[in-house]
């Protein structure tokens, strides 16, 4: 990695001061990140600079939103190859990580991602997030659940809701165009046991985009019928 310099600074402006090792670990997510893209489609965004901003400091920035030191449980749904959970994860390394995505091959890469940067207590899970909210080991068990780039608010909000326990919170990562949805998901968030809580919009460090978060606090259980079978969330939204 030539631009750890920038990287450095941009992590600054979040208050973030890596040790050595924090630095070791995202030089060597980076070079797997390359190494596996040529063999399966993880990510458009391969330039040194783009991926700094665009997946670490973006993953990153959530730190403005919420505390992170007072959480356990951490789901990332949708995760793909890994943003924003592993970012999250390398600088909060107490946090009990859950990563979730459909495509099998992008699991086998967090997996060794897990293992070449030495992370512990991360789980890679292979399914759909309308399959895993029936377990009872995920259902209604995380302080928090993340997710970006994966559907649109209200269809989410039926994937995530639904493993955040009381008084816990899902906030997904938006652009800022993101009323249009979020007025459309609103009837969905209530129906599921949640109640918008706040939106926080930043700017990434080193870079004029904006992010936004929609944060939403789980008010009461979700009722069992929620999610729909897999499919239905997306086909079908509330
Ligand atoms: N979150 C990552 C990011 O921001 O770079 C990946 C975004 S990618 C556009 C969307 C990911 O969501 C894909 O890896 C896809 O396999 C996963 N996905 C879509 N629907 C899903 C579902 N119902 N359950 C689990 N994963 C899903």
């Amino acid at each position: 990695m030539k631009n750890i310099d920038y990287f450095l600074g941009g992590m600054k402006q979040l208050d973030i001061i890596p040790s050595d090792e924090i630095i070791e670990q995202f030089k060597t997510y980076y070079k797997l990140l390359l190494d596996w893209n040529e063999k399966i489609n993880l990510t458009s965004i391969t330039d040194e600079k783009e991926v700094i901003v665009k997946h670490f400091l973006d993953s990153l920035l959530l730190v403005k939103s919420i505390n992170l030191n007072n959480i356990q449980r951490l789901l990332d749904i949708g995760t793909g190859a890994g943003f924003p959970g592993i970012p999250l994860k390398i600088i909060y390394p107490h946090i009990d990580l859950v990563l979730l995505d459909s495509v099998n091959k992008k699991v086998v890469f967090l997996e060794e991602v897990c293992q070449k940067l030495k992370l512990t207590n991360v789980k890679c899970l292979h399914g759909r997030a309308e399959d895993y909210a029936k377990d009872l080991d995920h259902r209604e068990s995380y302080d928090l659940v993340v997710s970006r780039a994966v559907s649109k608010l209200s269809t989410l909000s039926e994937y995530c809701i639904p493993y955040v326990k009381e008084y816990g919170h899902f906030i997904a990562y938006k652009a800022s165009d993101y009323e249009f949805e979020l007025e459309d998901a609103k009837h969905a968030i209530q129906l599921l046991g949640g109640q918008v809580d706040k939106v926080d919009q930043f700017q990434i460090p080193n870079s004029d985009i904006m992010r936004t978060y929609v944060c939403i606090k789980k008010i009461s259980a979700t009722p069992k019928q929620y999610p729909r079978k897999a499919g239905s969330p997306a086909k079908n939204p509330l």
